[in-house]
């Protein structure tokens, strides 16, 4: 029983729109979340920080559903305790960390991205992953040149990856950084 995962179900049976979508809002969906009462908050947050993510993205739009959660306040409020619980989780999968980071995790201003920046980066070193090399370009733009372990990877492992070259021909990245071998 994880309060979390019974909200990610109700939404998946009734095919809420769980995304930032400017058509409805997800209204449903949010409405669902802002009725959570006060005394079920703390047990929502403890559910949150420890649900399996997994059973969450039997949804399509999951990742966009996690990050609605925090327009609740007190999720808001407790954002960088949950971040830093999740940070702590080995059994977060690479996926899990790279949508965490692309939908959430990157947007919140005030929260350091940079300790989630590194272990993506290590998850990468670890695994063939380009989706996560792109999200962390495509999250660091030009910045990308404070994490030389990352330019390594871009022109090394994942040079030839069309999602990496991609970045560079369509101008999101500086072709400046192409070349970096440490
Ligand atoms: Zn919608």
């Amino acid at each position: 029983m994880n309060l979390v995962e019974d909200l990610f179900e109700k939404a998946r049976i009734n095919r809420w729109c769980t995304r930032h979508c400017t058509t409805c809002g997800a209204l449903d969906f949010r409405k669902e979340v802002g009725i959570i009462q006060d005394g079920d908050i703390v047990q929502f947050v403890e559910d949150l920080k420890n649900c399996d993510f997994d059973k969450c993205s039997t949804i399509v739009d999951w990742s966009e559903a996690i990050s609605l959660l925090f327009h609740h306040p007190i999720l808001l409020l407790r954002s960088q305790e949950i971040f830093d619980y999740w940070l702590e989780r080995s059994d977060l999968s690479p996926n899990h960390c790279d949508h965490l980071y692309f939908y959430l995790i990157r947007h919140f201003r005030g929260i350091s991205p940079k300790p989630w920046i590194d272990r993506l980066i290590g998850l990468a070193e670890d695994n063939w992953h380009p989706s996560i090399v792109e999200s962390l370009l495509i999250g660091l733009r030009n910045g990308a040149v404070d994490y030389p372990n990352l330019l390594i990877l871009v022109n090394t492992t994942y040079k030839d990856s069309p999602r990496i070259t991609k970045l560079f021909l369509n101008g999101t990245l500086s072709k400046k950084l192409l070349g970096f071998k440490g």
